[in-house]
């Protein structure tokens, strides 16, 4: 295959929320459109087993199937989607080029780019044994199903405080368990957490096991200082330690931010003009999949009118040159 056969519009780094949507907008906007997915299409959403809160979704739908539908929708309307991996991107040239594990080389005039962020978490083995039986990174996602229950949330910045809080609306009483003596998040918001009498802060603790059966029933939580295991019966454990957004491939190619996330403007442009970000690799704060899926659309609409611009000088240099004729 050539290199021109390979050529597209728009490629789309990033199959999830962000992605798909980005691909719908823009293959619906006319753009020969490629999403590059890597083999697990549809971004982290497919790891959660009930959504109740993406619009469209009247009952409890599992996060897989959702985006089972927003990939055929995005292929319904012309929207390429392949599973090879990008390993390596150039946005010095133009067009812009992208380089497959298949050895593939693909040609764009502009690109965007979704790789989402991942939740970090503990590594311990039974953490891993209850992700999605209890054990979740995502309290505005499944904090509802904990209502009058008791759960606990793990981490000390502002997304820990903040999942705390927004837990105390469900849960009967909420532990937030911080491995140092000094909670790093906003003094507003741990003011906030102090006098919510539904919070227990358990500081200087960490997470050492979660028990259940086919869910959590509660955790041991070790004492940093002392050892001493304290054992809380509950029935979630929201795992908020931070996020690392999947930046490594655009390291030193377009401008991210000190905590890793790509700088946009606001509006999805990035540092390198004609590349575009959306999702939760340009967002640090709100890691929702309708706030993901949005930025796509913005991306898309954004990257269009770019094509849109560069076609247009195109045309005025051709039409130049042939008045020189
Ligand atoms: P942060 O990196 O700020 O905080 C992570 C927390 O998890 C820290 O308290 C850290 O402890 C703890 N932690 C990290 N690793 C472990 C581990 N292995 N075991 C136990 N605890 C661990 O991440 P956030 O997601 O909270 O915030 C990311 C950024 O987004 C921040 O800049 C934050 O201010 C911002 N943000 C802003 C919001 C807003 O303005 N509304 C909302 C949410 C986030 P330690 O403190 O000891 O390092």
């Amino acid at each position: 295959m050539t290199e021109i056969e390979n050529h597209k519009d728009i490629i789309i780094i990033g199959g999830g929320p962000a992605g798909l949507s980005a691909g719908i907008y823009s293959a619906r906007g006319g753009a020969k459109t490629t999403i590059f997915s890597g083999m697990l299409p549809g971004g982290q959403l497919i790891q959660t087993m009930e959504v109740e809160n993406f619009p469209g979704f009247f009952e409890s739908t599992p996060g897989a199937d959702i985006m089972q539908n927003v990939m055929k929708q995005a292929k319904r309307l012309g929207c390429e989607i392949s599973s090879d991996e990008i390993t390596e991107v150039d946005f010095t040239v133009k067009p812009f080029k992208v380089f497959t594990s298949s050895k593939k080389t693909f040609t764009a005039d502009s690109v965007i780019i979704s790789t989402g962020a991942r939740a970090q978490w503990m590594g311990i083995p039974s953490e891993t044994q209850f992700r999605n039986k209890g054990v979740s990174s995502c309290a505005t996602c499944d904090g509802f199903f904990h209502r009058n229950k008791d759960v606990c949330v793990i981490g000390g910045g502002d997304t820990a405080v903040e999942d705390a809080l927004f837990l105390t609306k469900f849960a009967n009483k909420v532990y937030l368990v911080h491995r140092r003596d000094k909670l790093r998040a906003s003094h507003r918001s741990v003011e906030r957490l102090r006098t919510n009498p539904k919070v227990e802060i358990l500081y200087d603790s960490v997470l050492d096991e979660v028990v259940g059966g086919e869910k959590v029933t509660g955790v041991k939580i070790k004492h940093v200082k002392t050892n001493d295991i304290k054992e809380i019966e509950l029935s979630g454990v929201f795992i908020a330690i931070g996020y690392k957004p999947e930046t490594s491939l655009f390291k030193d190619k377009i401008e991210i931010n000190a905590q890793g996330y790509i700088k946009t403007d606001g509006h999805s442009k990035t540092s390198v003009e004609g590349v575009f970000a959306a999702g939760d690799v340009m967002d640090p704060n709100y890691k929702q999949a309708i706030v993901a899926a949005g930025t796509g659309a913005i991306a898309s609409m954004e990257a269009l009118k770019y094509i849109e611009e560069l076609e247009c000088d195109a045309f005025i240099k051709r039409q130049a040159c042939k008045t020189e004729e």
